[in-house]
């Protein structure tokens, strides 16, 4: 695989640290913790999507575009920094929010709405659950060139294989740090959505041969369909990268209970990760990806799924803005 190869802007000064969580590690009785620590990656307030859009921009840019299209949900990470990457390079930037949840719109919202009017957003139009988001994308670039200007359109979560070579980059680093660090990075697990970063991180480990396993936490869909849609994007992403090499199916690992009843629908074992994290690590994580994510990690150790002597790396993909979004979710009496 070589990168260099392919335009890349850069909105990081170096790596995420990886940092040893030791008072997690004692609380579980099991594997040692690990976290990386993508929630301090740059642009506005951090989080995985910018190494994807470091390589989606560089498209744009090269496209000659001037107004970013992209969708998300209503408190939508993806949202708030292709928004404030667009920012970054002098372009405008259009949002179409997907009410996943009904009537989840608030225009006066907190977290991550309330960073969208701060950062300029040029236009914001929402859209009902289950709508043809890519059809409504294409409309408004439609309207984009009919005022004279040149669009560029991002799917959702950018996790098109030009996203999730971010995280072929960010396994690479992984494995450049670990060894620098003497770390035997033994399995890694990661938050599991629309898809970029687990297909970007199995794709850049297997890509360069290390085997490490990656475990990855749905936050919405069912396991079947996510490891069959992980296994194409991450094929198109090898293709992409230059690896010589398929990715075989048996790559990837999704565990489905920890969704939920749905989407962004908050659970204990959420609620209590989050504190758990905030209490004992003042690592201040989200309700909506990493909350559930990190719910599968110390469900998982606790059932014994890592050999406890093992070194396990958890992806801190970011969101923390969402806190300030869902307080009586976060604040909520946990049990467990
Ligand atoms: C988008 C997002 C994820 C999920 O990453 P995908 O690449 O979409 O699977 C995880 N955590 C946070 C905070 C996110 O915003």
């Amino acid at each position: 695989m070589h990168l260099a190869r392919i335009p890349r802007r850069r909105y990081t000064a170096g790596s995420t640290p990886i940092e040893f969580l030791p008072h997690l590690t004692e609380h579980l009785a099991g594997p040692n913790i690990y976290i990386k620590r993508d929630d301090l990656l740059g642009l506005s307030a951090g989080g995985n999507k910018t190494r994807k859009l470091e390589f989606v921009m560089a498209d744009a840019l090269a496209q000659g575009a001037d107004t970013i299209i992209t969708t998300g949900a209503v408190q939508s990470n993806h949202c708030r920094l292709t928004l404030s990457a667009a920012v970054r390079e002098g372009l405008k930037c259009r949002l179409l929010i997907e009410e996943r949840v009904e009537d989840s719109y608030d225009r006066e919202a907190s977290g991550n709405n309330l960073l969208f009017r701060l950062l300029g957003v040029e236009q914001l139009q929402v859209v009902p659950g289950g709508t043809d988001l890519m059809a409504g994308m294409q409309k408004m670039a439609n309207q984009v060139t009919s005022d004279g200007g040149k669009p560029y359109i991002v799917p959702g979560g950018a996790s098109n294989p030009l996203g999730a070579l971010g995280y072929v980059s960010c396994a690479q680093e992984i494995l450049a740090q670990s060894f620098e660090m003497s770390l035997r990075v033994d399995h890694v697990v990661c938050a599991s959505g629309s898809g970029g970063t687990h297909a970007g991180l199995v794709a850049g480990f297997y890509g360069n041969q290390s085997g490490i396993p990656v475990t990855g936490i749905s936050v919405r869909a069912k396991k079947a369909p996510q490891e069959a849609k992980l296994h194409e994007l991450a094929n198109a992403t090898s293709r992409l990268a230059g690896a010589e090499r398929e990715v075989p199916t048996g790559a990837f690992t999704v565990i489905d209970d920890y969704v939920g009843p749905g989407y962004s629908l908050p659970t204990t074992e959420m609620t209590a990760a989050i504190q758990t994290f905030a209490r004992l690590e003042g690592i201040l994580l989200d309700p909506v990806y990493t909350g559930k994510t990190a719910a599968g990690l110390i469900g998982l150790a606790q059932q014994g799924y890592f050999p406890a002597d093992s070194n396990v790396l958890f992806i801190h993909t970011g969101g923390s803005p969402a806190l300030y979004a869902y307080p009586d979710a976060v604040l909520a009496e946990a049990q467990g």
